[in-house]
């Protein structure tokens, strides 16, 4: 089995036990059968609830203590089920973590690993090349009942899954040039995406060949003195900059479980209102979400203008742009549906907000530098809800993040960043 994925990726658990609390675990009917037939030490199934049945589906839940820890979880962050009776009992959305695994139509296979794992975010461990035995097998278990992912470039652009994917090589190669700046990376990726979403061009894309990738590679090396000089002399941050970045930041960091609970209660309406506050520049990032605790400074984007961020420290950050781009977990049915360039254009967007992030880590810990440990733990808060939330794919958002990419607008926030 072909199995499409980013040899950068790598990790090992283990057992930090953070993948079996916080988040719901939801389990099937013949699951909870399953388990309710297990004989586990400290579990007794006559005296507490471990499931909750969902609403509107037809699954339950595995419950957790009042430190949202997993109830099958032992105090050394071991699960009993796994302990006692081996990984293959094990409801497959345990199995899962830290898996991302599609088939798409063409039934080629696309794997990445989700970067909420701090392993995954560090890349420690074993590569993800030699998880394909765990990859294979998860797929045909999934492929029983998980649609086939499928894709166009864009709205009125189809193209074969085979094009979409040498176009987002392409793009992972642009971004492992290590002849081109962090900056001029990103503004080099964002003009040759709207080049090709231009009216006037777009239907190049359909016509895309093997020089696909000798084009836009040519195109991006021979503009780098023009990128870096649009970036130098271009404007600071706008106020409207300003604000549009700090509304995309309290969305991609927001908390999915909450933003998808479509519910109205005074607890979600408090957190508009947190969430208004901070776009409009007041309250630090921690007030709207918990897994920010650590930042504590008031706002981000003046965080960046006081702290150094050399591009070295970036490694971790292009090695999850190449698991997303390598696997295309950032568009068609693994994102909400999203076209290419749509998905495309939100993860440009997580550079500079990986950028906001960090320095706010950085001035938080009240150092000058933003240090690879703050990127790291960046990527695992955007990772947590990015192509999960419904915010990336509500119109007002696509559109705030097209204007951002215009190049006057990104050369004004890049240019901000030291
Ligand atoms: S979060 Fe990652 S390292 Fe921690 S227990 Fe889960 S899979 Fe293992």
């Amino acid at each position: 089995m072909k199995i499409h994925c980013s040899d950068k990726q790598a990790y090992s658990c283990t057992s930090c036990g953070k993948c079996c609390s916080i988040w719901d675990v939801p389990i099937t009917s013949a699951e909870r059968d399953r388990l309710l037939k297990l004989k586990l030490p400290s579990i007794d199934f006559s005296k507490k609830d471990y499931f909750t049945k969902y609403k509107k589906v037809n699954l339950y839940k595995l419950n957790q203590d009042e430190n949202q820890r997993c109830l099958f979880l032992d105090n050394d962050n071991l699960c009993l089920i796994h302990k006692h009776y081996g990984e293959p009992i094990k409801p497959l959305a345990c199995r899962l973590h830290p898996y991302e695994i599609f088939t798409w139509s063409d039934n080629e296979v696309s794997a990445s690993f989700k970067f909420d794992c701090p392993e995954v975010a560090k890349s420690s461990g074993r590569s993800i090349k030699s998880h394909q035995k765990d990859i294979a097998q998860l797929a045909k278990e999934l492929n029983k009942t998980a649609k086939k992912a499928t894709a166009i470039y864009a709205k009125n652009i189809p193209s074969t899954i085979n094009e979409l994917r040498r176009i987002s090589e392409t793009y992972d190669n642009i971004f492992t040039n290590n002849n081109l700046s962090a900056n001029v990376k990103i503004l080099a990726a964002s003009r040759l995406l709207e080049y090709y979403s231009h009216p006037n061009f777009s239907n190049q894309v359909k016509k895309l060949h093997i020089s696909f990738e000798e084009n836009s590679m040519t195109i991006v090396n021979s503009s780098k003195k023009e990128l870096e000089n649009m970036i130098k002399n271009a404007e600071s941050m706008n106020v409207n900059h300003r604000v549009s970045l700090r509304y995309i930041l309290s969305g991609y960091a927001r908390v999915d479980e909450e933003s998808g609970a479509g519910r109205f209660s005074i607890e979600r309406m408090k957190r508009v209102v947190t969430i208004t506050k901070f776009i409009l520049g007041q309250g630090a990032l921690s007030s709207f979400c918990e897994r920010l605790s650590g930042s504590t400074a008031i706002d981000p984007v003046q965080c960046l203008r006081s702290v150094q961020c050399d591009d070295e420290i970036l490694q971790p950050y292009w090695n999850y742009l190449s698991s997303k781009l390598r696997s295309m977990h950032f568009f068609g049915y693994p994102a909400f549906d999203l076209s290419f360039e749509e998905g495309l254009r939100h993860l440009i967007m997580t550079y500079p907000i990986i950028r906001l992030l960090s320095a706010q880590f950085a001035v938080s810990d009240n150092r000058k530098n933003v240090s690879e440990s703050d990127i790291i733990n960046s990527l695992e808060v955007i990772d947590h809800t990015f192509s999960k939330s419904i915010i990336f794919n509500l119109n007002h958002v696509k559109n705030i993040i097209k204007k951002m990419m215009k190049a006057d607008n990104l050369a004004s926030i890049l240019h901000d960043f030291r």
